[in-house]
C-alpha cells in the first residue's frame, strides 16, 4: 500500500521533489532545538501551489499523514512528523517569490515559503515595512509564521502576525486550492475563514501564499537600555514610556540579570553599558518615519524623568546604529545562548500585564518548594503581557534533568498562569509540546468546536497528527 503510494506520488511530482532516501530525509526529522525526532516515508519539497496540491490530494487518497514544514524555527515541535514511518514531510523551502509589493495600496504579496528576513528586506527597498520581526526571522518562512501567528517584538505597535495578514492562498487537504489571496481592506463578505487558519498549526491545510500589509518605513530608531530593580519598577516604566511616546513605542522587552550572566557566558562580542549589574534591565525602542533628533530628545527626556522618579537604576541611550544593534543582542541573543546552555524547560506565558511581578513572585516560590535550586531565565515582550518563563536544571545536575521535570514543572507553572487569568501560550502555540496542558486548560466548549473545524477541514486527520488537537 505505502510502496504504492510512494511510487505514484513520484511518478506525480518527479524525483526532484520528492525524496525518498533516509539519508536525505535525515535532517529533516528532528527539531531546532533538538528535542524531538520523527519518522517519515518522504520529504516533498513542491515549486508550486499546483504541486501541494496533487501532493495532498494523493495523501488524502491514501490517508497519509502530512506534516507542513516551514523554517522550522518553532519551538512547541509542531513541524516534527511524529513517531510513523508513513509520515510525509512537505516542505515550503522552494516557494519563496515575492509575487508583488503595491505601495500605494501598501500590500506585499508572496510565496508561503519566502524568508521572513528577506521579506523585511524587500519591503525595505521599497521603503516601506513589514513590522514582523523576531530572532528568528533570518531563518522562519512566512507561512510558518502565519500558520503560528508569531508574535515577537513589535506586537505592541502593530500587532501578532494575524494583524498583518490581509489574504492567503492554501491547499486543504482534499487538494483544493482555497483562493484567498486577496489584498482588499475591508471585505464583509460572511465568515472570514483565513482566521481559521492562521495559528492552525498545520493542522487544516497548507499555506502557500499571503498578503500582507505593510506600513509606513521607520527611518529613525532609538533605544535605550534601562536598569530596573525589579519586574514592579519595569511596570511603572511602561505606564510611563507609553504615555509620552505613544505609537512611538515600538518595543519593551525585558530580561532579568541571569540571563544577561547566560548571554555574556554564551556569545561572543557583546557587552553591558552599565558598570555594576542590576536584578533586570528593560529594552526600550522607539521609532518613527523622520526626524531623529527629535526622537533622540523624546527618548532621553523621558528616560530623564525615568531616572528622577526613581523608576530606573540606570539607563545607557544608543547613540549610533552600531549601539542600538550592539543593546538588542543583549536580548535578542538569550534564546542562543540557552541552548548552549543545554536542554531547558520553555514557558511562552501570557499575562494580564499589571499582575506580571505578582505572578513572578508567587510562582517562583511554588516552584522552588519542589525544585528548590533550579535556574530560572525571564525574559520576554513585556509590554505585551508575555514573558518567556525558562527553567533549567541545577548546574550539578545531569542534562537528562530537564526532561526528567517536564510535566511537573509545566503543571505547576500553567496551573499558577491559570490562576491569574493568563495563557499557556502566548506566541509559539501548542505544538506537540503543550497539547496536553492544552487540553487541561482549555475550556472544552471551545475544544469541541475546533475539533468540529478540524473535521470540516480535513475528515481523514491527515494534517499534521499529533500536533495541536
Ligand atoms: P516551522 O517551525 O517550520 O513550523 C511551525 C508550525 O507551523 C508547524 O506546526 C508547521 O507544521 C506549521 N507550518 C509551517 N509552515 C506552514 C505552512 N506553509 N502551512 C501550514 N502550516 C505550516 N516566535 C514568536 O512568535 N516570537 C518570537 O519572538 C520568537 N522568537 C524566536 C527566537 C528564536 C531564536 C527561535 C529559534 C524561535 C523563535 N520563535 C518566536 C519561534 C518561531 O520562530 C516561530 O514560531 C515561527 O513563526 C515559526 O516559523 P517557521 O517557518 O520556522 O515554522
Ligand atoms: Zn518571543
Amino acid at each position: 500500500m505505502t510502496n504504492t503510494f510512494l511510487s505514484q506520488l513520484v511518478d506525480l511530482l518527479g524525483n526532484d521533489v520528492v525524496q525518498t532516501e533516509a539519508a536525505e530525509i535525515e535532517p529533516w526529522l528532528s527539531d531546532w532545538r533538538g528535542v524531538y525526532k520523527g519518522q517519515a516515508q518522504a520529504l516533498v519539497r513542491p515549486l508550486t501551489t499546483q504541486q501541494v496540491s496533487d501532493c495532498l490530494r494523493l495523501c488524502n487518497e491514501h490517508k497519509v499523514p502530512v506534516v507542513p514544514r516551514g523554517g522550522n524555527t518553532g519551538l512547541c515541535g509542531g513541524a516534527t512528523p511524529d513517531g510513523s514511518s508513513a509520515n510525509v514531510i512537505l516542505s515550503l523551502d522552494r516557494m519563496n517569490t515575492v509575487r508583488s509589493i503595491d505601495t500605494i495600496a501598501n500590500t506585499l504579496v508572496a510565496d508561503a515559503g519566502c524568508i521572513l528576513g528577506n521579506l523585511r528586506r524587500a519591503a525595505h527597498e521599497a521603503d516601506r515595512l513589514l513590522p514582523l520581526s523576531l530572532a528568528a526571522e533570518d531563518s522562519s518562512q512566512i507561512g510558518g509564521n502565519i500558520a503560528t501567528n508569531a508574535g515577537g517584538v513589535n506586537v505592541l505597535r502593530y500587532g501578532m502576525a494575524r494583524e498583518l495578514v490581509l489574504g492567503i492562498e492554501a491547499v486543504l487537504p482534499n487538494g483544493d486550492i482555497y483562493n484567498g489571496l486577496q489584498t482588499l481592506r475591508k471585505d464583509n463578505t460572511g465568515y472570514d475563514l483565513k482566521q481559521l487558519l492562521i495559528g492552525s498549526e498545520g493542522t487544516l491545510g497548507v499555506i502557500t501564499g499571503v498578503a500582507l500589509r505593510l506600513h509606513a518605513p521607520m527611518h529613525v530608531r532609538s533605544v535605550v537600555l534601562a536598569a530596573v530593580d525589579s519586574p514592579k519598577q519595569a511596570l511603572e516604566l511602561l505606564r510611563l514610556v507609553f504615555g509620552a511616546c505613544g505609537p512611538r513605542l515600538q518595543a519593551f522587552e525585558f530580561f532579568t540579570d541571569e540571563c544577561l550572566d547566560l548571554v555574556l557566558a554564551h556569545v561572543d562580542g557583546v557587552q553591558l553599558p552599565f558598570d555594576q549589574r542590576h536584578p533586570a534591565y528593560v529594552l526600550i525602542e522607539l521609532a518613527d518615519t523622520a526626524n531623529e533628533e527629535a526622537l533622540q530628545t523624546l527618548l532621553e527626556d523621558v528616560i530623564g524623568r525615568a531616572l528622577e522618579q526613581e523608576l530606573c537604576q540606570d539607563a545607557a541611550v544608543s547613540a549610533s546604529m552600531a549601539q542600538l544593534q550592539a543593546l538588542w543582542r543583549l536580548r535578542e541573543e538569550i534564546s542562543e545562548a540557552q541552548r548552549s546552555d543545554g536542554p531547558h524547560l520553555k514557558h511562552d506565558i501570557s499575562l494580564p500585564i499589571e499582575r506580571i511581578p505578582e505572578f513572578i513572585d508567587s510562582a517562583e516560590l511554588r516552584l522552588r518548594t519542589v525544585a528548590n535550586d533550579c535556574r530560572l531565565f525571564i525574559f520576554g515582550h513585556f509590554g505585551d503581557g508575555n514573558l518567556h518563563y525558562n527553567v533549567s536544571r541545577p548546574l550539578h545536575a545531569e542534562k537528562t534533568w530537564a526532561h526528567e521535570w517536564e510535566e511537573r514543572i509545566a503543571d505547576l507553572v500553567f496551573a499558577e498562569v491559570a490562576s491569574y487569568g493568563g495563557s499557556i501560550s502566548a506566541e509559539h502555540g501548542i505544538g506537540q509540546l503543550k497539547r496536553r496542558s492544552f487540553h487541561e486548560h482549555k475550556d472544552p466548549l471551545q475544544i469541541r468546536l475546533m475539533e468540529q473545524i478540524k473535521k470540516v477541514f480535513d475528515p481523514n486527520g491527515i494534517m499534521n497528527p499529533g500536533k495541536l488537537l
